[in-house]
């Protein structure tokens, strides 16, 4: 068994004048849930296709389970699951119904009840997709990828459109197949879904990689920390020669800085000197969603 589930290295893909992956290089070990992020149009879904073997590259290599997807062999087909943002199943039919049929697809299925299991529909097998809510819909679509017993499953934006419950139980379901042994390559826009259930994350923006690595080290990279508070008023000096990026809106301040007990130092002095409170006063280190949006600013809605 190779412990590299894909090798990616200088992919390319352009669809005529518009490069949508421009030389990408990435690897996903067994058992690892890798998130790929990006802005719209930043090329995750042509990068997905590929890896899946619907769609041609224009240059690079690609090894998904020591096959090239782009060959379409069967082996591969029948070790992959994908599940996409709407999978075409029939609304009359029973969840239990839904999933013979897929199962009878594959050669050596996962038995019913484990997929009703792991995905939390026991209670609906019965139940005709059509009076699904929205939550069990998408965990039936996920059922449906975990048909074959696929080794590495591809999920394509997960929650979206879920409520808060529902989006906490679609990561559990996550973890679950994670615990399987399942190799997971999920897509989101959802920073702090990336930061819950990936172990690896990569940051596409306009075909590139920019960024990538476990959640952890990349915000341990960044050194900013922000200072916030509320502007009091009587200390006219406040924010004389503070070391950071000062940002005020009304009479919220916003400071960023990678040296944080340097200016609390400086403000904490200033207005104690005035007999001031800094009111609201907070101190938090960046966020993914931070070092997300600095990485991709001006891309957001690219397409
Ligand atoms: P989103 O988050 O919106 O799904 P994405 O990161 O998945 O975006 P892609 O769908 O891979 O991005 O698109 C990358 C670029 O390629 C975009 O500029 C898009 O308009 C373009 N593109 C994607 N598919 C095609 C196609 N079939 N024909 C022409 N251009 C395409």
């Amino acid at each position: 068994m190779l412990d590299t589930a894909i090798i990616v290295r200088g992919l390319r893909k352009a669809y005529d004048a518009v490069e949508a992956v421009r030389g990408i290089d990435l690897q996903v070990q067994r058992g690892e849930v890798f998130a790929l992020l990006g802005p719209n149009g930043a090329g995750k879904t042509t990068t997905v296709e590929i890896l899946e073997g619907h769609r041609d590259r224009d240059a690079g290599e690609v090894t998904v389970l020591g096959h090239d997807p782009e060959r379409g062999e069967r082996a591969l087909r029948e070790r992959i699951g994908i599940v996409l943002q709407s999978t075409g199943v029939e609304p009359y039919l029973t969840v239990e119904e839904t999933l013979q049929q897929f199962r009878g697809y594959y050669p050596a299925p996962r038995p019913l009840d484990e997929i009703l299991e792991v995905v939390g529909l026991i209670e609906q097998r019965g139940q005709r997709v059509r009076r699904l809510s929205g939550g069990q819909r998408r965990r039936l679509d996920v059922a449906v990828g975990l048909a074959g017993d696929p080794d590495l499953l591809f999920l394509d934006e997960p929650t979206t459109g879920f409520d808060p419950a529902a989006r906490r139980q679609a990561w559990d379901l996550v973890r679950n197949l994670r615990s399987l042994g399942k190799t997971i390559l999920l897509t989101t826009h959802y920073m702090d879904e990336a930061e819950q259930l990936a172990d690896r994350i990569a940051i596409l923006v306009a075909g590139e990689i920019v960024a990538e690595g476990k959640p952890d080290d990349l915000i341990r990279r960044d050194e900013t920390s922000t200072i916030r508070f509320r502007l009091p008023s009587g200390v006219a000096n406040l924010l004389e020669a503070i070391p950071g990026e000062i940002a005020l809106e009304g009479d919220a301040v916003t400071i960023r800085t990678p040296r944080p007990t340097v200016v609390l130092q400086l403000l904490t002095t200033r207005a104690t000197e005035g007999g001031i409170e800094l009111d609201d006063l907070t101190v938090t280190h960046a966020t993914l969603e931070d070092i997300y949006l600095r990485l991709t600013a001006g891309q957001v809605g690219a397409d």
